[in-house]
């Protein structure tokens, strides 16, 4: 059966790193009809942040990716967050203990410092020394007697050659000679990443492990744990790093694209934009579509198709994804989308009238196409809610043309005509501006658009002139005229 984890430790808001790993598991579960499980890992827990947990599963639940086993949901598993298993971690690591693959050390992170200090001047990888690895019970009792705690450490056997198939990379070697005895539990009893992330994927009967390359060089101490307590390790797959938009290494400091989840929910992005978008970061589809919906994703997702080379954050993509979506959702959806942030930019009042929904549905009817994400909605709104517009350069000279007050004068009288103020009425009252002046085409509409947006594009001209409204386009117009 399978079962595949996404298991983040509540540092923080869901990274897309994340996101997309939680994704490919999700995926791959669905695709082999199997389970999707979340397990929080809390053991490093200087790092942890008290509200981290509730906003990575919020953030996930907004994408859409759900789960079958988990921290709040339980499961026959759990428990799902790795401080409420310690009595598990204890077990086992007693286990190691007794069976002398594991063993305490006391030394001090001045020791280590200066060990690895004295290995990097000497020209070495610095690696644990292992001094600890045969103590006899007097030193023990020696150390213990001046006060220093002892952490475990995992004893790495020696000469070993560890190989990972791994469904991405394919085979993996490492030589666990290059890796020195490393900590599986600190001084108070807490495992390490390492112990834990083993223990719990044996237990929870994980069959798959899909995450990001950052933790391949972690897998073999995790294959050495399976391998020390007798169990059978999972088919791991490690997916490509992402990339900044300028091929680097994302840093979380980074602030040339948006990092994390909630940001892009904070933007008014479609959720399935994201998730579409995110899915294409290191998986590519058999043809040529690259829309997709999270079924057809679940379909065609496979691991075999995920890249080796990294995946380079592209922003012109994003876009692209985002626009496709908002194209294709439906206007109420926009909308509604649109409201809060109208309302939170003061153009819109928080309680709205029928006519006033209305109006913004009309309005965001005439910007949907354009769209990528729902804040954009207030910039590309601004022309229909100041008093005054200021022309823009090519504007300026459209403006500046002999025939336009001709124009202006006209178009006045017609707006000042008007009962009905609305879009069919507008345009022809265009026209008979037309026969009144005898100008037409670009120079009738052009000198009208600039009047009414100070700008030389836009939206269908008679409706903008209808949702920016009588009084207002007769100031602009009369403005336009001197
Ligand atoms: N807790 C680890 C992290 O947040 C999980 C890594 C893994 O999937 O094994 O990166």
């Amino acid at each position: 059966d399978v079962r595949v984890r996404f298991a983040p430790s509540p540092t923080g808001h869901l990274h897309i790193g994340g996101a997309r790993q939680a994704l490919f598991n999700y995926l791959f579960a669905k695709k082999h009809n199997g389970d999707f499980i979340i397990r929080i890992e809390d053991t490093d827990q200087a790092r942890n942040i008290e509200v981290a947990t509730d906003k990575l599963l919020r953030s996930m639940k907004w994408l859409g990716v759900n789960w079958e086993e988990g921290p709040d949901e339980g499961g026959p598993y759990g428990p799902y967050r790795s401080m409420e298993r310690m009595d598990t971690y204890t077990k086992y690591l007693n286990q190691l203990l007794e069976e002398d693959k594991a063993y305490y050390c006391y030394m001090t992170t001045e020791e280590l410092e200066k060990e690895r200090e004295e290995q990097i001047a000497r020209g070495e990888m610095p690696k644990y020394s292992g001094r600890d690895r045969n103590l006899t019970k007097e030193q023990r009792a020696e150390y213990e007697a001046k006060g220093i705690e002892p952490v475990v450490r995992f004893k790495v056997p020696e000469g070993e050659t560890i190989v990972i198939d791994d469904a991405i990379r394919g085979q993996v070697t490492f030589e666990a000679n290059g890796i020195g005895d490393f900590v599986i539990a600190r001084t108070d009893g807490v495992p390490t990443y390492n112990f834990a992330v083993a223990i719990d994927d044996h237990l929870m009967k994980i069959s798959h492990v899909i995450r990001g390359e950052e933790h391949l060089s972690n897998t073999p101490r995790q294959v050495m744990v399976f391998n020390a307590l007798g169990m059978n390790q999972p088919t791991f797959a490690h997916a490509p790093l992402i990339l900044n938009p300028d091929r680097q290494k994302m840093s979380k400091r980074d602030e040339s694209i948006m990092q994390f989840v909630e940001q892009y929910q904070d933007y008014g992005y479609l959720p399935e934009a994201l998730v579409n978008f995110l899915a294409l970061l290191g998986w590519s589809p058999v043809g040529e579509e690259e829309i997709f919906t999270l079924d057809e994703l679940k379909e065609q997702f496979s691991l075999d198709r995920v890249s080796k080379a990294p995946a380079v954050f592209d922003e012109a993509k994003l876009a692209w994804v985002g626009n496709q979506y908002m194209k294709a959702a439906s206007l109420e959806r926009v909308t509604e989308l649109c409201i809060p942030y109208l309302q939170k930019a003061g153009k819109i009042s928080e309680t709205l009238s029928d006519d006033d929904h209305k109006w913004v549905t009309e309005l965001v009817s005439m910007y949907q196409e354009q769209m990528h994400y729902a804040a954009e909605i207030v910039e590309l709104t601004e022309l229909f809610f100041k008093e005054d517009v200021d022309y823009d350069g090519e504007a300026k000279e459209v403006i500046a043309s002999e025939h336009v007050p001709a124009v202006m004068n006209a178009f006045a009288t017609q707006v000042e005509s008007l009962d009905v103020f609305e879009a069919d009425a507008i345009k022809k009252s265009i026209k008979a501006v037309q026969k009144e002046t005898g100008y037409k085409g670009k120079q009738l509409f052009m000198p009208i658009r600039v009047a009414v947006s100070g700008q030389t594009h836009g939206p269908e001209l008679p409706k903008a002139i209808e949702l920016i409204g009588k009084e207002t386009v007769l100031k602009r117009v009369q403005k336009a005229a001197q």
